[in-house]
C-alpha cells in the first residue's frame, strides 16, 4: 500500500506521461517534473506546552510544495493521523488545486499531531499560537498563507494572526507585513471575506450548472441529486442546487440518510436538523417537513441511489473497490476530499461514470480564500455579491480548460483536470529558469 504521498507521486507520473509530447524540450520538462515530486521544504519541530499537568510535547509539520505560480498557500489540520507523508501529499495536491482556477499561488500543507478533544480551550489556543510563532518568517503574504483545514477554524485563525504579529514585532521591534494577509479563513469581523462559508458548495454548483450545459440537461426538475454529508459543503451544495431548480433527493449526515423522491427542501432540512440533531428525522418539502414523508437510508444506500448525480461532501475514501460497481450516478462531483480511492476510479472509469475531481469541484473554497487575501492586502472589501460574481468565472474557466482537455486527449476528467494544473506549473518552472 503506497502512503500518500507516494500515491501522489504515482498520479503525477501518470499525468507527466500524457503532457509530455507538448514539449519540445523533454528533459526540461523531466527535470521539472522531478522537480515537483517532492515539496521544496518540509519544516517540523516538536512544539511544548505549559499546562496545568506539566509540559505537553506536539510534533508538527509545514510542507511547501512548489511557489513558482505564487506564494505557498495551504490549511492547517489538527488530527491524531497526521502525518509527515500525508502533509507532503496534501501540499502537492494544493500545488494543483490552486493552479486548476488560476489563482495566483502555489501549494502547502501544514499538520500537528493532536487530538483537539483532548485539549482544554485554554491549551488549544496555547498550541495555536506556538505554532504560528514557530513558523515565524516562513510564512507571510509574499511567502506562504495558511488557513483551516480539518479541526482548525477561524477562532484558531485569528489566535494565530494574533501571535505571529506579536512575534514580528518582538523579533524586528517592528511590524513590516500585513498579518491578516498572512491567514485566511479569518473571521469576518477579523479580516475575513463575505461569501466564504458557501464559497465552496456554490463553486460545485458552478461546476454542476457547466456539466448541464456540456450533457444538454434542458429541464433542471429531472436532474436528480444525492448529497452525502450535509455541513458546510453539503448544504450549501444542496441550497444553490435547489434555488437553480435541480433536485435533489437525499442528504446524509454520520448518523444516516434521507431521500425524498419528489426533492427535499435544504433550508427547510437544516432547520430540522438544527432542531432534532440528525436529519434523518427531517422529511421537508417545500410544503414543509412531514414525518415518514420520506424514506430513512444508510450512507452506503444513498451512493447506490439511482439518482443523476452523486455529490460525495462528508469524507475521504467513502467510494472504494466495494461499492464502485454499484453505483448508478453517471455523474460524480466530489465535493469532499479525496472520497473516490484509486482502484474506485478505474471501476467508475470502465463503467463510463464521469468524475470531476476534488481539486476542481471543491476549489471554490480557495479561490474565495484568494479574495481574502487580496481584500486584505488592499484594505478594501467587497460587498457578498461581488465576491460571489467574482468566484463564478473563475470556476467556469476552470472547468472548460478541463473540458477542452478532455475532449481532445479523450481523457476522464480527472486526467485532464491534472493536465491542465500540472502543466501551468511546469510552464510557470520553464519561464522562471527553474528547471
Ligand atoms: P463539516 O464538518 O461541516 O461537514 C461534514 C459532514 O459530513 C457532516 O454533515 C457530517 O455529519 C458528515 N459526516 C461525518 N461522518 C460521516 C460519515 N461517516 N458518513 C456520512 N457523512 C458523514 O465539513 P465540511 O467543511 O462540509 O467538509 C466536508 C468535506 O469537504 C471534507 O472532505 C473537506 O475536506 C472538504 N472540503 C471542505 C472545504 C470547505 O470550505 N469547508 C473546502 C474544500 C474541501
Amino acid at each position: 500500500m503506497l502512503n500518500p504521498h507516494q500515491a501522489a507521486v504515482k498520479q503525477l507520473e501518470k499525468v507527466a506521461r500524457l503532457l509530455r509530447d507538448k514539449y519540445d524540450d523533454q528533459k526540461q520538462f523531466d527535470r521539472a517534473i522531478n522537480k515537483l515530486k517532492q515539496p521544496d521544504r518540509v519544516l517540523t519541530t516538536e512544539l511544548i506546552i505549559k499546562t496545568k499537568m506539566g509540559n505537553k510535547h506536539f510534533r508538527a509539520f509545514r510542507a511547501q510544495h512548489d511557489d513558482a505560480r505564487g506564494p505557498y498557500k495551504g490549511g492547517i489540520r489538527f488530527h491524531q493521523r497526521v502525518t509527515e507523508a500525508e502533509v507532503k501529499a496534501l501540499s502537492t495536491w494544493m500545488t494543483w488545486k490552486c493552479a486548476v482556477t488560476g489563482i495566483p499561488y502555489g501549494g502547502s500543507k501544514g499538520g500537528i499531531i493532536v487530538n483537539p478533544k483532548e485539549l482544554t480551550a485554554i491549551e488549544l489556543q496555547s498550541l495555536a499560537r506556538a505554532y504560528a510563532r514557530w513558523l515565524g518568517d516562513n510564512i507571510g503574504p509574499w511567502m506562504d498563507v495558511p488557513a483551516p483545514d480539518v479541526n482548525t477554524n477561524g477562532q484558531i485563525m485569528a489566535w494565530m494572526v494574533d501571535e505571529w504579529q506579536k512575534a514580528k514585532i518582538e523579533k524586528y521591534g517592528t511590524l513590516e507585513e500585513n498579518a491578516l494577509a498572512t491567514f485566511t479563513g479569518k473571521p469576518l469581523a477579523l479580516g475575513g471575506s463575505a461569501g466564504r462559508e458557501e464559497a465552496t458548495g456554490l463553486g460545485g454548483v458552478h461546476i454542476l450548472e457547466k456539466l448541464a450545459e456540456k450533457q444538454g440537461w434542458r429541464r433542471k426538475q429531472d436532474v436528480t441529486i444525492a448529497i452525502q454529508g450535509f455541513g458546510n459543503v453539503g448544504y450549501w451544495f444542496a441550497y444553490h442546487a435547489d434555488k437553480l431548480g435541480y433536485k435533489v433527493v437525499a442528504v446524509s449526515d454520520s448518523r444516516g440518510g434521507v431521500y425524498l423522491a419528489r426533492g427535499l427542501d435544504p433550508m427547510k432540512t437544516l432547520k430540522c436538523k438544527q432542531r432534532t440533531g440528525r436529519v434523518t428525522e427531517c422529511h421537508c418539502t417545500s410544503d414543509g417537513c412531514h414525518l415518514n414523508a420520506g424514506q430513512v437510508i444508510s450512507n452506503e444506500e444513498l451512493l447506490k441511489l439511482d439518482v443523476d448525480v452523486l455529490v460525495p461532501a462528508a469524507l475521504e475514501n467513502v467510494i472504494t473497490e466495494k461499492n464502485a460497481a454499484d453505483i448508478k450516478a453517471k455523474f460524480i462531483i466530489e465535493m469532499a476530499n479525496g472520497p473516490t480511492t484509486p482502484a474506485a476510479d478505474e471501476i467508475l472509469v470502465d463503467n463510463q461514470v464521469t468524475v470531476i475531481p476534488d481539486i476542481l469541484s471543491n476549489a471554490g473554497g480557495v479561490t474565495v480564500s484568494y479574495f481574502e487575501w487580496v481584500q486584505n492586502l488592499a484594505g478594501y472589501y467587497w460587498p457578498y455579491d461581488e465576491v460571489l460574481a467574482k468566484l463564478k468565472p473563475l470556476m467556469e474557466n476552470a472547468f472548460e480548460q478541463m473540458w477542452q482537455i478532455k475532449t481532445e486527449h479523450q481523457v476522464p476528467a480527472r486526467e485532464a483536470t491534472y493536465m491542465s494544473a500540472v502543466k501551468k506549473v511546469v510552464d510557470a518552472l520553464i519561464l522562471r529558469g527553474r528547471v
